[in-house]
């Protein structure tokens, strides 16, 4: 059996990566890690960021002295966020700090504060202009004690709009905000069995699984 080790600290996404991949695998989490190191998402893209978090902790595991499990363990790194068409595609890979950003505070921002700032960005964008996506990279990379740097890569998008008020509690970030196209409720309102049928990380993962990229020899 082979471990993979999913590079984030969020509950949420360790659930949706899980519940999409099933069970023929041992799942680890940076939670499993105290002592890895924080890496710092400065890439332009999604995909440098999901890139350099893969190497930067499977490099870090391969380490003589670092307790990591046998062969053969995996690292998958995920980085996304939502492009708005009438924002010119931000937040963007400023997703998660998109509110810290115009308070001029670095790190993080609560997910209540980024999704204020973004209706009030929106405020007097017409509905037919309120388009948006959710896109996630995702980077697999094997850890091994010589330097890693045979990433893959692997996308999905979802196409939605943007509402004009929250609607719904389930999830997490932009999720009461977003409408995926063909359905009547946001992301929030349709719940995490919904969600993990057509999100982003969903085609990510999927197109992940098709790829045969993991393998336990
Ligand atoms: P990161 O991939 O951990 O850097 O997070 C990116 C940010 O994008 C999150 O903090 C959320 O604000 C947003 N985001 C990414 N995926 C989702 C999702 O599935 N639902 C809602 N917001 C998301």
């Amino acid at each position: 059996m082979l471990t993979l080790i999913i590079a984030t600290r969020n509950r949420h996404k360790v659930g949706e990566i899980r519940a999409v991949l099933g069970d023929p695998h041992r799942y680890l989490t940076l939670a499993d890690f105290p002592a890895a190191p924080a890496v710092v998402e400065d890439g332009a893209t999604f995909a440098d960021n999901a890139r350099k978090k893969a190497t930067e902790i499977a490099t870090w595991l391969g380490q003589p002295g670092v307790d990591c499990p046998a062969d053969p363990v995996w690292v998958l790194a995920d980085d996304s966020g939502l492009e708005v068409d009438a924002l010119d595609g931000a937040p963007g890979v400023h997703s998660a700090r998109f509110a810290a950003g115009e308070a001029g505070v670095e790190g993080n921002a609560p997910d209540v504060a980024n999704n204020a700032r973004l209706l009030r960005l929106l405020a007097r964008v017409p509905a037919a202009q309120r388009t948006a996506r959710f896109r996630c990279v995702i980077a697999l990379a094997r850890v091994s004690a010589t330097a890693t740097d045979d990433v893959t890569l692997h996308e999905g998008s979802c196409e939605g709009r943007i509402l004009e008020e929250s609607r719904g509690t389930a999830g997490f970030g932009y999720d009461p905000l977003f409408q995926p196209d063909g359905y009547p409720h946001t992301f929030a309102e349709l719940g995490e069995s919904v969600k993990n049928g057509i999100s982003h990380r969903a085609r990510a993962l999927a197109a992940l699984a098709a790829s045969g990229t993991l393998r336990t020899s």
